[in-house]
């Protein structure tokens, strides 16, 4: 009996563990909230991320650990680590909790990024400005940014003497980061994967739509998209940290150009469409590649999109009327901008599928 430890309980790690039930494999959770989307569906240990105990009764138990966010403590990780194999490695998570590493980790893999400064807080806020080129810019917290959460875009002089009357207020002790603002035509992600043995599997670039900095859909595969550029970055990054697990790395289009802006060591919210659009689901991959077993084919099954939904949920039966559609609901109680579930929907040629996608939309927004 294989145990995949995993350190978070929110809906990422209830659907890796739904997917990982059907090759035998037993889950357990440590997360600090009640009635956790994952422990609904999998064995949960009470306690917080930083709780060395906790920790020590996740790793003992298990067989290996991942984790389903990347905030995890990079303490915890490396605790972990001397226990039981930790996939993907702390140092991914290292990199990819601060902005600013992140972006220096493109820099040395020569993969393209925004321009970017580092900004301590208001006293040289004027500089960074200088070294990105001008406004518009945005500027960032390095760190515990999410959904656009802790991010400023600075247009004009106006801007920039509200942000720094902001930074006064901020207790923000790790600092920010100003990039230069991409006027990008499209957002896309590629989700990309590594086993144990270095053996590579890459799913088509997707096309997503954000709304007040949250992700709302996803579409795949984006249509004339540098997929063959897009895996060449991955395949930098996965190789340079000796990855094991799925990556997901989000760029900016612009002129057939990527620009990468950030990367999340987890299976992603712009993969979920694969559960029901792609031979192998992003958290299957993601289960095989812990546990040393061979990669699922990532092959799309027609065309296919994502839909989140956000806050509340339609009446399921409607959303099950709509062909090919496929509901996936987290077992959270509905708040505002709180994700809930998604739709996924595959149709066979791009026309029914922006049919299907407005039918879903038009429920949500009823
Ligand atoms: P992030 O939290 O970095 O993913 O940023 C949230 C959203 O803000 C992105 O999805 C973009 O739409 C926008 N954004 C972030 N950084 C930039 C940038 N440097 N230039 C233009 N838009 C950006």
């Amino acid at each position: 009996m294989t145990t995949i430890g995993i350190i978070g309980g929110g809906q990422l790690g209830r659907m890796m563990a739904l997917a990982g039930h059907n090759l035998g494999l037993h889950f357990r959770c440590l997360e600090p909230g009640a009635d956790s989307p994952m422990g609904q569906v999998a064995q949960q240990i009470t306690g917080d991320y930083d709780d060395t105990e906790a920790l020590t009764q996740l790793a003992l138990g298990s067989d290996v650990i991942t984790y389903e966010f990347e905030n995890v403590p990079v303490a915890a990780a490396q605790h972990l680590a001397q226990i039981v194999p930790i996939y993907p490695p702390p140092l991914a998570l290292e990199i990819s909790q601060d902005r600013w590493h992140e972006k220096r980790c493109f820099q040395q893999l020569n993969i393209p990024a925004p321009a970017f400064a580092r900004v301590n807080g208001a006293d040289d806020l004027e500089e960074g400005i200088v070294t990105v080129g001008g406004l518009p810019a945005v500027l960032k917290t390095r760190r515990f940014g999410y959904d656009g959460k802790g991010q400023w875009v600075l247009r004009s002089q106006a801007d920039v003497i509200a942000a720094l009357a902001d930074l006064h207020k901020h207790e923000v002790t790790t600092g920010f980061i100003l990039e230069g603002f991409v006027a990008f035509q499209r957002e896309l992600s590629i989700l990309a994967v590594r086993g144990t043995t270095g053996e590579l599997a890459f799913y088509p670039l997707v096309e997503n739509q954000h709304r007040a900095g949250i992700l709302r859909l996803s579409r795949a595969p984006a249509q004339r998209a540098p997929q063959a550029l897009a895996e060449d970055y991955a395949q930098r990054v996965l190789t340079h940290l000796n990855y094991v697990g799925v990556l997901a790395i989000e760029f900016f289009e612009q002129d057939g150009q990527l620009i990468a802006n950030e990367m999340a060591p987890r299976v992603h919210n712009s993969g979920h469409w694969t559960q029901d659009g792609a031979a192998t689901s992003q958290f299957e991959n993601h289960v095989r590649a812990i546990i040393g077993l061979p990669l699922g084919v990532t092959n799309v099954r027609g065309y296919a999109a994502m839909v989140n939904l956000i806050g509340s949920t339609p009446a399921p039966e409607k959303i099950l009327a709509i062909p090919d559609a496929h509901l996936h609901l987290y077992g959270k109680s509905p708040r505002p901008g709180r994700k809930l579930g998604h739709v996924n929907i595959v149709a066979p040629d791009p026309a029914t599928l922006e049919g299907r996608i407005a039918a879903v939309q038009a429920l949500i927004d009823a």
